[in-house]
């Protein structure tokens, strides 16, 4: 071959390459780049991320995106929207957003019913009655969601409960093995029995009906402490009113010094 054709022919080559290449490296980042959307959203809805400084909101777009490039959210029998991968998303990262490096490795997917689901699935034992669960069996690893009490949690500025919040925490829970209300791997071990204590005191207080605690939270550890936290991140500012020690203990345990009012800019 002529030498000119022979450095012509590697010369293509190497073009044909690199275009393979860079193509290819691209293609990562181009996916984890924060739609406008998305932010539009997280302004108008989530003061969490609002009183971010600058770095920890590209910190907490970075760490929505990624959670959204490993999880899957399939409506059923509903479309889903923008609106709620973003309020997955935020339901996600809040509750773990005190630990840098936490993925949520039991979870590939999320599915979002229009409403309540009632009856679909097999249910172990009671949970809420359907607005959300954490599989277990054939659906582990899946979520399940009510698209109407997903949004609603966001949008309604006063309420106490969250249902998405809810079913992440069980989630944590869930990593170290099993779901009872002890979080293992945030809890250092030094608090588990003063937090097992506070749970049992408080628990015997919605028995006697002496409590603002959603009572669904006295039907056992893993219902407490996943309904305390949905007080804890809806309404921190009443949680430190009106249960001074339960709001210690779990500023403790999700590694947040101030927590702020994930849905409501008003401390009231
Ligand atoms: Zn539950």
């Amino acid at each position: 071959m002529h030498p000119f054709v022979l450095f012509m022919v590697i010369l293509a080559a190497f073009i044909l390459f690199s275009l393979i290449y860079f193509q290819r490296r691209k293609k990562p980042s181009a996916m984890l780049i924060f739609p406008d959307s998305f932010r539009e959203i997280l302004n108008i809805q989530v003061p969490f991320y609002q009183n971010l400084d600058a770095e920890r909101k590209i910190e907490f777009e970075n760490r929505m995106m990624r959670f959204l490039s490993h999880v899957r959210i399939t409506g059923v029998k509903t479309p889903v929207e923008d609106i709620d991968r973003v309020f997955v998303a935020v339901s996600a990262i809040i509750p773990i957003f005190g630990f840098k490096s936490w993925d949520y490795i039991n979870l590939n997917e999320v599915l979002l019913y229009p409403g309540s689901f009632g009856d679909e699935f097999e249910q172990e034992g009671q949970h809420r009655n359907t607005l959300g669960m954490v599989g277990s069996g054939a659906l582990n690893n899946v979520m399940v969601l009510s698209q109407h009490d997903l949004r609603q949690a966001f949008i309604n500025k006063s309420g106490k409960e969250n249902v998405a919040i809810h079913e992440f925490v069980h989630l944590v829970d869930k990593t170290d093995g099993s779901v009872d209300g002890i979080p293992e791997f945030l809890l250092e071990r030094k608090y588990i029995l003063p937090w097992l204590d506070l749970m049992h005191k408080n628990i015997r207080k919605i028995l006697d009906d002496k409590s603002d605690i959603n009572p669904y939270g006295a039907t056992n550890e893993a219902e407490f402490f996943a309904v305390v936290s949905e007080y804890f991140f809806e309404r921190p500012d009443l949680l430190k009113q009106n249960h001074p020690e339960l709001y210690e203990l779990l500023k403790k345990i999700f590694q947040l010094p101030e927590p702020v009012r994930i849905n409501s800019k008003s401390s009231s």
